[in-house]
């Protein structure tokens, strides 16, 4: 049976590492601020919004959240942006996406000032991240990175598949583990909804990470025995017997991956709770840098 990788476990451990630095930035009188922009009714997003400023506030953050109605336009929503570009309480700006379709995440997200730009979706940040000189790490990338060092699995002269090339996961993340360095080092294949049969690449990893956002997208038979499974998918399955009417699941077939891999992330309390804590880490370094704390 694979080893299951907590994500909450390794998040508290980071969350203590973050304490000493807000106790440090505190003693300056500086509190670490996050401002959250939620655009219209999408539940899922409501609830990632409400994990995050909880977990802020849990650390001492100042964080505060506006939400925005469906029909904004473009137009107003990069004008609060620019206001909150020039709001020294926030060391730190997140649009949560996706944004309503009408409004373009990519016009949008490069108005947030690069130095509070805390999501890394900003192509300065992006760019930087490419030319191995990043600014600070991109938050789901950086969670499945911190897993695998942490748990013992680092990725250094492995063979790592992903699964998705989005802008927000799997190509970031390419980029990331195939660094030089320390976190990095490792051989990369990117496969996508173009990959001619997926199986062929997931059975050559040593570690294979899937983020496509499609239930059971790979199977037993394309784990290789003895990998290291990273699911970051979320998906709403629909489960009568649960009082919300829903469950959670990733993009893998756990229960039959668990006889194969050698560990696995779990879907809920994988990667979702480690991406909300390299949230905060990156809130904190923003605050870091613009005040001129040396670490
Ligand atoms: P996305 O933007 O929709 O990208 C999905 C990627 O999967 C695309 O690159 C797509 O390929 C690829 N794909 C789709 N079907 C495929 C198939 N059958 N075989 C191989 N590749 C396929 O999604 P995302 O933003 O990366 O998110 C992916 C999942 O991760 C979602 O479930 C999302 O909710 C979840 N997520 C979780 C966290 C977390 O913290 N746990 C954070 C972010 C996202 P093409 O490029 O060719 O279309």
């Amino acid at each position: 049976m694979g080893r299951i990788l907590w994500g909450e476990a390794i998040a508290a451990e980071i969350r203590n590492e973050l304490q000493a630095r807000i106790a440090n930035l505190g003693r300056r009188g500086i509190v670490p601020g996050l401002s959250i922009v939620r655009v219209g009714d999408d539940p899922a997003s409501a609830s990632y919004v409400r994990q995050k400023e909880k977990a802020a506030h849990g650390l001492g953050l100042l964080s505060e959240t506006t939400v925005l109605p469906e029909r904004t336009t473009e137009d107003e929503l990069i004008d609060l942006i620019a206001s909150l570009n020039g709001d020294p309480r926030f060391h730190g700006i997140l649009v949560q996406l996706p944004l309503p379709s009408g409004l373009s995440p990519e016009r949008v997200c490069g108005t947030v000032d690069p130095a509070k730009d805390v999501d890394c979706l900003h192509p300065e940040n992006m760019g930087r991240l490419v030319r191995g000189d990043p600014y600070l790490l991109p938050c789901t990338p950086h969670a499945v990175q911190q897993i695998l060092v942490r748990s013992g699995y680092p990725p250094a002269g492995k063979h790592v598949a992903i699964v998705g090339r989005s802008p927000l996961v799997g190509r970031p993340l390419s980029i990331l583990l195939s660094q030089k360095g320390a976190g990095g080092d490792a051989t990369v294949t990117l496969c996508h909804s173009a990959t001619p049969d997926l199986g062929t690449f997931t059975r050559q990893a040593d570690i294979l990470v899937v983020a496509v956002g499609r239930p059971r997208t790979v199977t037993a038979d394309m784990v290789r025995e003895g990998a290291v499974v990273i699911d970051v998918g979320v998906n709403r399955v629909e489960d009568p017997s649960s009082s919300r009417g829903y469950r959670l699941v990733g993009d893998t077939d756990f229960d039959a991956l668990r006889d194969v891999a050698a560990a696995i992330t779990p879907v809920p309390g994988g990667v979702g709770p480690m991406t909300v804590t390299m949230l905060l880490v990156n809130a904190v370094a923003a605050c870091e840098k613009q005040v001129g704390e040396a670490r």
